[in-house]
């Protein structure tokens, strides 16, 4: 069977960095790649949804249009205790 080029570069960087003992799925460890100077770096498979405990863990920022970011909104906020998007309306009387 054929392996197309793109499925190829993600299981090589899965298999490169993904360790499931922890924090992040595989495509959040690869996104938080920290070697910038890997020719496949460019071109490895990233995520914008990448909880704010997993960026929190690897020493990273959340970039500012990421989509926890853009989930918050008015109707929303998001708890770093529980990792979730809560309601406004949760634990309301
Ligand atoms: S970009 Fe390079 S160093 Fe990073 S996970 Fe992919 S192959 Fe590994």
């Amino acid at each position: 069977m054929k392996k197309s080029l793109r499925r190829a570069i993600n299981a090589h960087c899965k298999s490169c960095v993904y360790d499931p003992h922890s924090p992040g799925m595989w495509l959040a460890q690869v996104t938080l790649c920290p070697c910038t100077d890997c020719k496949l770096y460019e071109v490895r498979p990233t995520t914008d949804a990448i909880p704010l405990s997993v960026y929190k863990y690897y020493g990273e920022k959340p970039p500012p249009d990421s989509i926890l970011t853009l989930k918050k909104g008015p109707d929303g906020r998001f708890s770093e205790e529980t990792g979730k998007i809560e309601s406004r309306d949760e634990g309301a009387p």
